[in-house]
């Protein structure tokens, strides 16, 4: 009997069981579909969006952080361009996970503007100089080298080198392209080798005549009423004078003591004279290129024989030709 009254209670007892266990189940069901409802609703009037914060400043709303992370990263950052070194943002954006109105309107194309005008930039260049002076910079490390190694060939024991430059100034930047900053370069350097002296950044590049030299600058003569203002190399009459670099003529004509003189000005104030010619072949306002044959040697004027006087003028102020010429 016993065992019988245990059956009962343990059947009682698992009904009751079945019975809860039934209407727990109901209930959470209903909390479910109230759950569901609740968000439903909260969906259709919020969205989750990422709020924005720039420099404690709140900038807007993003729908996808890893996908904005991705275009800074492929519009500013990686931004790569011509000199650009790196790019850095000034302000690092934060990130905060929010719920907003349905009809709250993202702005990531705004925010990502805002943020490309605020960086720093860093831009690298190449300078090349000669005997340690600057004469050109280019883009590129590449396009240096090559220029480096190129004129390095052609001249040997050329002082060539190249300077790498860094700066967040983009205005310093004056870069030629490679085959014109290669050919800037030769002229220059083939220019040096051809110069024989260097009056006021004008570069000589050749002898008027050669001779012997008769009378040196501020000497004095009976010839002459003050000291002498040129050099007097002595030559055979009709020996043809080069001019000693690039220029102008602007006079050539009968002048007096100076007999037939050219002057050709050069730039930069400097001006060389060629008196007592026997001839001139150039005419007022005729370019001229270093080593064109201008005139010949003569005696015209006040000489004692042919010779050719020349003289360097700075500024209209004759100055030593030895200081540059025939030393
Ligand atoms: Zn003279």
């Amino acid at each position: 009997m016993e065992t019988n009254g245990k059956r009962r209670v343990n059947f009682i007892l698992k009904r009751k069981l079945k019975f809860y266990t039934k209407e727990g189940l109901k209930i959470l069901g209903m909390i479910g579909i109230a759950f569901g409802f609740v968000s439903g609703m909260l969906c259709a009037k919020y969205k989750p969006v990422y709020a924005v914060t720039l420099g404690n400043e709140n900038v807007g709303y993003i729908d996808n952080k890893e996908e904005f992370e991705q275009k800074v990263d492929d519009l500013i950052v990686n931004y790569s361009s011509k000199n650009v070194d790196s790019v850095e943002l000034n302000k690092t954006p934060s990130y905060e996970l929010k719920f907003v109105d349905r009809d709250e309107k993202t702005n990531e194309q705004e925010i990502i503007i805002a943020m490309q005008k605020d960086v720093t930039i860093t831009y690298k260049y190449y300078e090349i100089a000669l005997d340690d002076e600057i004469v050109d910079s280019v883009d590129k490390k590449e396009d240096a080298e090559n220029i480096v190694n190129e004129l390095k060939t052609a001249h040997e024991d050329l002082n060539i080198t190249v300077n790498e430059k860094v700066t967040q100034n983009a205005e310093e930047i004056k870069t030629s392209e490679m085959e014109v900053a290669k050919s800037n370069i030769t002229s220059i350097v083939e220019e040096n080798e051809n110069t024989i002296a260097n009056v006021e950044g004008i570069k000589i590049a050749c002898l008027p005549v050669t001779g012997t030299i008769t009378s040196r600058y501020a000497e004095s003569s009976s010839i002459r009423s003050s000291n002498h203002t040129g050099l007097d190399i002595a030559a055979p009459s009709g020996t043809d004078i080069q001019v000693v670099a690039d220029g102008k003529v602007t006079f050539a004509s009968y002048n007096g003591s100076y007999g037939n003189l050219v002057k050709v000005e050069h730039g930069n104030g400097v001006e060389t004279w060629y008196a007592h010619t026997s001839k001139m072949y150039v005419s007022v306002g005729q370019e001229v290129k270093a080593g064109d044959i201008i005139a010949a040697v003569g005696s015209t004027g006040n000489s004692t024989g042919p010779h050719l006087h020349l003289e360097i003028r700075i500024n209209g102020n004759h100055v030593n030709p030895q200081n540059y010429l025939y030393n």
